[in-house]
C-alpha cells in the first residue's frame, strides 16, 4: 500500500494514483458542468455529500419506469419485483461490510440510525416485553463518546441521557488530533452501557483504534456503536473484523441516493431493542388491544420504506466494489498526502488534525492566518472550487482546537491531484486578496 507521509518542506510528491480519474470523472454527469461563469467544477466537499455515477442514477429511473410498487406489500407483480430488488440491494449492501442481510436495517441517514438506537435504549425502560429491557439506560448508567463526534453521534446521546437520568461522559482529544486514551479504562468502565465513536472524523480526517475501544468495552460488557459516516465509503470496512455491536452510515456519501441509510447491529443486539417508529410492516399480530413486532429487521423498519433509493444504493455498492475499497483508499491516501504536502509549502496555513497520513483518512481540515474560514471559503467557490467551512457538525472539536470555524477539503473517486493543486492555488489568491499574502512565499509572489 503506498505510504505518502507528508513533512512540512519536504515538496509534494505526485506517486501514481490507483484509480483511473479521467475514466471516474466520465461516469459523473455533474462533473461535466461549469460553475461561476465557466469555470471548471472543483469538487472537495465529498464529505458533505457525494456525486453520484450515472449507474446510480440509472437504477433509481430504472426502478420507477419499471417496477415501483410498495414492497412488502400487495400481491401483485409489481410488489413481487420491488420487494425482490429491494431485498435484494440489502443482501448486497450487507455483503459489502460482511453482514448477513438480516442485520441490515434501512434508515434515512446516519443521524437517523442513530437516533433509532438511543430511542430503542430509552424505550426499552418501559417496554412490556422482559427481552426488550435488555439494554435499557437508566439512573447511574453511563454512554460514552468522544470529543471529535459530528453532532450526529452526540446530541441523540445527549438526549437519551436527559431522558433517563443516565451520564454522558467523553474521551479527549490530543494536540495532534488524536483521541486521548490515556484514561480509557476510567472512562469506559462498569457503569458504561454504550460506547458511540466515529471511525473516522470528518473534521480531523482521524482514523480511530476501534479496535482497542471494542475490547475495552468487551471487559466491561458495553454495546459499541460505530459512526461510519466518513469510514464506510473511504475504507474497506467487514463488521467481523471491526468487532462492534452496531454500525451506522450514510447512502449520500457513497455514491448512493439522498434518503437511505443503514444501521448494521448483531443479530443478537438487534433482536433485544425495541422498535422506535411504529406502524404498517413492522407488526406481527395487531390488536385494539396491543400489538406485537416482527423481528429485526423489519421491526425497525415502519412506513412504505425508500425503495429506489435503497436500490440506488445497491448500485453505488456495486460501482465501489468494482473499484474496489482497498484502492479507494490507497487513492484517498495519496491524495491525502499530496494535499498536507501542498499545505505545508503555503505560510500561513495551518492543518488542523494529523499531520501526515498515518491512520488518517482523506478530510483535511485547514485555517488561514488573518482570513475568516467563510472568506476562504468564498474566494474558492468564486474560482469553482466546492469545500465546506464552518464547524462541521462538530462544534466540541473547533472549540478544543481553539479556531472559530475551518475551511475543509475531501477527497474521493474523481478527485485528482489537479483539484488540489487548484486548491493550493485558491489558497494563495485568497491571501492576495485580502492583503495577507506572505513574503517569504515565493510560489504566491509569482503565481
Ligand atoms: N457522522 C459523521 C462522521 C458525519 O460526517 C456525518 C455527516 N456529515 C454524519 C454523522 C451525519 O450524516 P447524515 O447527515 O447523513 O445523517
Amino acid at each position: 500500500m503506498t505510504q505518502t507521509v507528508s513533512r512540512p518542506g519536504a515538496g509534494a510528491q505526485q506517486v501514481p494514483l490507483p484509480l483511473d480519474v479521467g475514466a471516474i470523472r466520465a461516469d459523473f454527469p455533474i462533473l461535466t458542468r461549469t460553475v461561476r461563469d465557466g469555470k471548471r467544477l472543483v469538487y472537495l466537499d465529498s464529505g458533505a455529500t457525494s456525486q453520484k455515477p450515472r449507474s446510480v442514477l440509472d437504477a433509481e429511473r430504472w426502478f420507477y419506469e419499471n417496477i415501483n410498487a410498495a414492497p412488502h406489500r400487495g400481491a401483485h407483480q409489481l410488489a413481487e419485483e420491488a420487494t425482490g430488488a429491494y431485498e435484494e440491494a440489502r443482501a448486497k449492501i450487507g455483503a459489502f461490510i460482511g453482514a448477513p442481510e438480516r442485520e441490515i436495517v434501512f434508515t434515512r441517514n446516519t443521524t437517523e440510525a442513530i437516533n433509532l438506537v438511543a430511542y430503542a435504549l430509552s424505550n426499552a425502560v418501559t417496554a412490556k416485553e422482559p427481552e426488550f429491557r435488555t439494554y435499557a439506560v437508566g439512573q447511574g448508567d453511563e454512554i460514552v463518546v468522544t470529543e471529535m463526534e459530528h453532532h450526529a453521534d452526540l446530541i441523540p446521546w445527549q438526549q437519551l441521557c436527559e431522558r433517563t437520568g443516565a451520564t454522558l461522559r467523553w474521551l479527549g482529544l490530543t494536540d495532534d488530533g488524536r483521541l486521548d486514551l490515556s484514561n480509557l479504562a476510567e472512562v469506559i468502565n462498569e457503569r458504561t452501557k454504550l460506547v458511540a465513536v466515529t471511525q473516522q472524523s470528518n473534521i480531523l480526517g482521524t482514523i480511530n483504534p476501534i479496535g482497542e475501544i471494542v475490547a475495552r468495552a468487551r471487559e466491561v460488557g458495553a454495546l459499541v456503536l460505530v459512526d461510519g459516516a466518513q469510514s464506510v465509503p473511504h475504507q474497506p470496512v467487514d463488521v467481523t473484523e471491526l468487532g462492534a455491536d452496531l454500525l451506522v452510515f450514510s447512502g449520500h456519501k457513497m455514491l448512493g441516493p439522498t434518503g437511505v441509510g443503514v444501521l448494521w447491529g448483531r443479530y443478537e443486539v438487534l433482536d433485544k431493542l425495541p422498535p422506535f417508529l411504529t406502524g404498517g410492516s413492522m407488526i406481527e399480530v395487531v390488536r385494539m388491544e396491543g400489538s406485537t413486532f416482527m423481528p429485526p429487521p423489519q421491526r425497525f423498519e415502519a412506513g412504505v420504506p425508500m425503495t429506489a433509493q435503497v436500490v440506488g444504493l445497491g448500485a453505488a455498492v456495486d460501482y465501489l466494489q468494482a473499484l474496489g475499497m482497498a484502492k479507494v483508499e490507497e487513492h484517498e491516501k495519496a491524495l491525502t498526502g499530496y494535499a498536507l504536502a501542498k499545505l505545508a509549502e503555503i505560510p500561513g496555513v495551518t492543518v488542523i488534525g494529523p499531520a501526515d497520513t498515518v491512520a488518517r483518512g482523506g478530510a483535511v481540515s485547514f485555517t488561514v492566518e488573518d482570513i475568516h474560514p467563510h472568506d476562504v471559503g468564498q474566494v474558492l467557490d468564486d474560482l469553482g472550487i466546492a469545500v465546506r467551512v464552518g464547524h462541521h457538525c462538530a462544534w466540541p472539536v473547533v472549540r478544543r482546537y481553539g479556531v472559530p470555524a475551518t475551511t475543509r477539503a475531501t477527497f474521493y473517486v474523481h478527485t485528482g491531484y489537479d483539484d488540489i493543486d487548484a486548491l493550493a492555488d485558491g489558497i494563495r489568491e485568497a491571501q492576495r486578496f485580502f492583503g495577507v499574502a506572505p513574503s517569504g512565499d515565493s510560489e504566491g509572489a509569482t503565481s
